[in-house]
């Protein structure tokens, strides 16, 4: 299908971005990568009068890692995740996740800031994110400021961002420890039927600190503080495993769609997390 008729905007300051989300409000809508925005106006999902394409905008696309921090720019792609020798050796969990993000075409586009700012619950990043307890950098007219990535999400397709603010990064500590991203989805290229993003530390046997997050299985990531402290303490086994698994089930809140009804994907979102701890385990 084709979009309805819009203008397009490629300013090369974050100034001139701001400038005009205040001048036209809900009409205008910044892009990024746009595999996420041009899809919605194709199918007229989305009518946005005014698009504003951040392409051009300066310094939103470096990956630093400098004293025990990674920042990602906005406009970093999935792609650029994925080639990152450095990131890869300090966060390796990103590329693992990235990697499991649609096909190499979308991934060439679409951008961290574009998945993370969107609220989508069916995207990676999201959960990602909070599972590495990230910081989100926004800016708007009243200036820069700092949401949790675990306090972001309000609901589907709505977050703390205000219509005139824009994600320009999103930073986080060095993940210590072993890790695993585990998605199940019905076919390559597909959104998650469930996915688990886990970090766990271990020292003389026993599970120190975890965290734990889940993508698609409500209309916000889910990151399980009660499933990650059934982990601590343990020594991994079979009971604290399903421990995990069970506090998990508990904050979880699937719905029925072309997935599946809400009891296969609860078991699915069981056995994709069981398997994310055993994995973090084993690396960690
Ligand atoms: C076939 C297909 C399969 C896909 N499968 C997956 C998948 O399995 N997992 C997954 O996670 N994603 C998937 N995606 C989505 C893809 O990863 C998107 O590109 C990504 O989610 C959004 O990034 P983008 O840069 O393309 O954002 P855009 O499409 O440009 O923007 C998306 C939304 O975010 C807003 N936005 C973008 N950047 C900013 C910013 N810096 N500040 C504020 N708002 C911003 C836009 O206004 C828009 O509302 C898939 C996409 C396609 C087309």
């Amino acid at each position: 299908m084709i979009p309805a008729a819009f203008d397009y905007h490629r300013p090369t300051n974050m100034g001139d971005v701001i400038a005009l989300l205040e001048q036209h409000g809900d009409d205008a809508r910044v892009m990024a990568g746009g595999h996420s925005l041009i899809p919605m106006m194709k199918l007229r999902m989305a009518e946005i009068p005014h698009l504003i394409d951040l392409q051009d905008v300066q310094g939103l696309d470096g990956i630093t890692i400098q004293n025990g921090r990674i920042t990602l720019g906005a406009l970093v792609t999935q792609h650029d995740l994925i080639n990152h020798q450095e990131l890869t050796e300090s966060a390796p969990i990103l590329r693992e996740a990235a990697l499991q993000i649609a096909d190499p075409q979308v991934r060439y586009m679409g951008t961290v800031g574009g998945n993370v700012a969107n609220g989508d619950p069916g995207n990676d990043m999201p959960g990602l994110m909070q599972c590495l307890d990230a910081q989100i950098a926004l800016i708007g007219p009243g200036g820069p400021r700092s949401v949790a990535a675990r306090e972001y999400y309000q609901a589907a397709y709505m977050t703390e961002r205000e219509d005139d603010e824009v994600l320009t990064a999103i930073s986080f500590d060095i993940p210590q420890g072993g890790y695993a991203y585990e998605k199940q989805k019905r076919k390559i290229g597909d959104y998650a039927t469930a996915a688990a993003a886990v970090q766990i530390q271990k020292s003389a046997g026993q599970i120190t600190s975890a965290s734990i997050a889940m993508t698609n299985l409500s209309d916000v990531p889910i990151w399980s503080a009660d499933a990650a402290a059934a982990l601590v303490g343990t020594p991994c086994d079979e009971l604290a495993v399903k421990a995990a698994v069970a506090a998990m089930l508990g904050d979880i809140d699937p719905v029925e769609d072309n997935r599946g009804p809400v009891a296969f994907k609860r078991h699915v979102a069981g056995i994709i997390l069981a398997r994310a701890i055993q994995r973090a385990w084993d690396r960690a």
